[in-house]
């Protein structure tokens, strides 16, 4: 069901070209995206209906969804979901109220202060999935981060889903309600990005676009950065497990599942320097495979060339393939595991001991859940209240210190031939250069 990869010996130098990853071809979903986006950009929101029906089978006269079906769901929200989404909210707050910037002022020389302003972005488009599973976990992940930033205007959208008469998810609409967000559509996948970029007679154009999604949303965000701010790619979902032979391999297995049942397109990685655990994991896996509801989609994730069990020599080289990996999911299933996480530079988020699993951050641990796939953790973060600042600097000057400055501004703006910044100095000196 899933492949093996034999690292051991010695780990080629190229060590992302021999791990496993998504054939996850977005530059080839663009191809099919990018008229797409132009159609809204041209037609607006009855491109965007065209598109609903085409890929959601939904006929829709409006899509903005009326506020008393957001109260509607909230009614009928089952209890024990609205505790758990209510503890969710909870705990992704106390975290992210954390990661609030406070204004920082430097004194730069006497009478020269720079300081570093952050300011919410004023208006936000949070996409929220719902194609193959439905996601009420990514309106918290989204909207949470966004208010304790500061955000003035929220607009979530997710795709309208036929058995509830075209309405996104009521899971979905109910947490909306609880967040206090009023502004909700029911449009999903490439059509949906497009609207909030450029905006529809139903819906004001946006500053910034985050959320996860699947390829065709991550394809809409990739063509759309630079009309729109974007989060990072937060594709389909990645997990990496490294583990030694102290790893129960149960959970090791129940793991991997958890997150291949995100998508057919989903990773489930391990890395493991033990060929016992190896083995065990590979029995557990067709074990709990057959018990879960979605079979298939699991089998096909796990078989996909994007999964794998990588086999290493040791734990020093297992952290070599996971920093290259740069998963979005990182467990450390290992012997001092706290120790060996401190050595992992690159993954979205890393979840420590067998206590911590990813379903936990999926939903409830209070860290963000909308996390750099395709090994882009190496360079991006997931969602926090910093996706949605901006630090703007403020300089002020007075006037000594400005004349202390004008000599080295006049000589650096000389070496690159643009006399005329110089020149704006001196004009505050009677075109001279103050001593
Ligand atoms: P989705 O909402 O992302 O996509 C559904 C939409 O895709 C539909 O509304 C439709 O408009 C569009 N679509 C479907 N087929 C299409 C086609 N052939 N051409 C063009 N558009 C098409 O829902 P999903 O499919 O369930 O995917 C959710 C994804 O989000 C999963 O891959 C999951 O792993 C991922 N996810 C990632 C993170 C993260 O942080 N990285 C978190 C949660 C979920």
């Amino acid at each position: 069901m899933i492949s093996r990869i034999d690292l051991r010996g010695s780990l080629p130098g190229d060590l992302r070209s021999v791990l496993p990853r998504a054939e996850l071809d977005v530059e080839a979903a663009l191809e099919r995206v990018r008229p797409i986006c132009e159609d809204v950009r041209h037609r607006g929101a009855a491109a965007v209906r065209e598109y609903t029906k085409k890929f959601d089978g939904v006929e829709l006269e409006s899509l903005r969804v009326p506020a008393a079906a957001l109260e509607r769901a909230l009614a009928g929200l089952d209890p024990a979901v609205r505790d758990a989404l209510e503890e969710s909210i909870r705990r992704a707050r106390l975290v992210h109220r954390d990661q609030r910037r406070t204004d920082v002022t430097t004194q730069v020389v006497p009478g020269g202060t720079v300081t570093e302003r952050w300011i919410p972005v004023e208006r936000v488009g949070l996409y929220v999935p719902g194609g193959r599973a439905v996601y009420p976990s990514s309106v918290v992940m989204n909207v949470v981060p966004a208010q304790e930033a500061g955000v003035g205007s929220l607009a979530v959208t997710s795709p309208p889903q036929q058995e509830f008469g075209g309405l996104p998810h009521p899971a979905i609409l109910a947490a909306c309600a609880l967040l206090g967000v009023e502004e909700v559509y029911a449009a999903g996948g490439a059509q949906s990005i497009a609207m909030l970029a450029y905006g529809t007679d139903e819906c004001r154009p946006v500053n910034l676009v985050t959320g996860p999604g699947n390829i065709w949303v991550a394809a809409a965000k990739r063509h759309l950065r630079g009309v729109v701010g974007i989060d990072s790619e937060a594709g389909p979902t990645e997990i990496a497990i490294l583990a030694d032979a102290s790893a129960d391999p149960v959970h090791v297995a129940a793991d991997l599942i958890s997150q291949a049942e995100h998508d057919t397109l989903a990773a489930a990685v391990l890395v493991t320097d033990s060929e016992e655990l190896a083995e065990r994991v590979e029995r557990e896996l067709a074990e709990q495979v057959a018990r879960t509801k979605h079979t298939e989609r699991i089998t096909q994730a796990l078989a996909g060339r994007q999964s794998g069990i990588v086999l290493v020599d040791d734990i020093e080289a297992g952290l070599a393939v996971v920093n290259a990996y740069a998963a979005e999911h990182l467990e450390i299933q290992t012997a001092n595991a706290r120790q060996v996480a401190e050595r992992v530079r690159n993954a979205g988020a890393i979840f420590i001991g067998p206590h911590s699993p990813v379903s936990l951050g999926d939903y409830l641990a209070g860290s963000n859940h909308v996390l750099p796939t395709g090994g882009c953790a190496c360079h991006s973060s997931g969602l926090s209240v910093q996706s949605f600042l901006r630090g703007v600097h403020v300089v002020e000057y007075d006037r000594a210190a400005l004349a202390e400055a004008t000599a080295r501004v006049v000589a650096l703006a000389e070496a690159e031939d643009l006399p005329a910044h110089g020149a704006a100095m001196k004009a505050r000196f009677n075109w001279e250069i103050p001593t």
